[in-house]
């Protein structure tokens, strides 16, 4: 008897218009879907009108349903693999259930689609040409920095992914690994709140918030040597949140005891905006607390 496919379906990473023709006719007409979030499948499947059996297949379970899936692979069932978003194998355990595919000589099949580190990168305005993709970093602090370090002579762009509550932490390993170069924060692309933040990394360390920052994140920083494609937006000076980030790293380098032309000097370096603007800024904030 010959073996069944297994396909790679790409979905969605936010917008469910972000699906082809081929993903939905496959999905369609395979005998399971196996998905690494069942929940969010089966709201992609209700919305496209899919009724076929889904299974689980996430990391707390591959090797048992890895080994589920091939035996109906391997009786002839065509297979296809979700991953929680996006492209299957990227950053999740589909890469488990192909090695295992290849092993055993199944037909594997990619159907393309969306990956949120490409769509950063292309939207990023870093050079794209060549680039280095990491995944996420580890979440243990030592181990995160040792990684950092062994990449801070790479020239190409690296893409990361990370987790909202782990974004402050890395962008501060990152402004001492790689000091201050450019980054470019993609945060729920696709989604409602899309924003793809350009800045440096202390600017980036100063903008989010690390307690309040929520949504999906995907990091594109620069490589070891200076990008000259790449144009600095000036943060908006009237925002309440960035104005508090910008006296708060006033406050900071007062309190190592720069004199105050050498402050207002490096914020203005550091959130591209001009002297005058945080000189301003600085007279304001003092006139407000007497
Ligand atoms: N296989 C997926 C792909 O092809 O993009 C990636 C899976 S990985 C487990 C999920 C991570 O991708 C998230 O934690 C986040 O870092 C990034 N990500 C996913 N969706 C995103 C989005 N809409 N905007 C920004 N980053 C996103």
């Amino acid at each position: 008897m010959s073996a069944g496919t297994l396909y790679l379906c790409a979905t969605p990473i936010g917008n469910l218009e972000d699906i082809t023709i081929r993903v939905l006719r496959i999905l369609k007409e395979v005998d399971l879907i196996a998905a690494e979030d069942t929940r969010r499948t089966r709201k992609l499947l209700s919305h496209y009108d899919i009724h076929v059996p889904l299974t689980s297949f996430h990391r707390h379970n591959y090797r048992k349903k890895g080994a589920y899936i091939l035996n109906l692979l391997l009786k002839g069932q065509s297979v296809a693999l979700v991953s929680d978003a996006g492209l299957p194998g990227i950053a999740d355990p589909g890469e488990e259930m192909v090695l295992l595919a290849v092993a055993y000589e199944v037909p594997v099949v990619p159907v393309p689609g969306p990956n949120a580190a490409l769509a950063a990168l292309v939207a990023s305005g870093l050079p794209a040409k060549h680039f280095c993709f990491e995944g996420f970093l580890p979440s243990r602090v030592k181990a995160r920095q040792e990684k950092l370090r062994q990449l801070q002579a790479e020239r190409r762009t690296l893409i990361f992914y990370e987790a909202p509550h782990r974004l402050s932490e890395t962008l501060a390993d990152m402004l001492v690994l790689f000091k201050d170069r450019k980054i470019v924060v993609a945060r729920e692309l696709t989604k409602l709140h899309e924003e793809i933040w350009r800045g440096t990394i202390a600017q980036a360390v100063a903008y989010f918030d690390p307690i309040k920052t929520r949504g999906e994140f995907t990091l594109v920083v620069a490589g070891s040597t200076e990008p000259d494609s790449f144009v600095l937006c000036p943060v908006n000076i009237s925002d309440p949140a960035v104005e508090k980030n910008i006296l708060v790293q006033v406050k900071q380098l007062e309190n190592k005891g720069l004199a105050k032309k050498e402050v207002v000097r490096q914020v203005a370096r550091q959130f591209n905006l001009s002297r005058r603007e945080v000189y301003t800024l600085v007279v304001q904030a003092k006139k407000a607390e007497r």
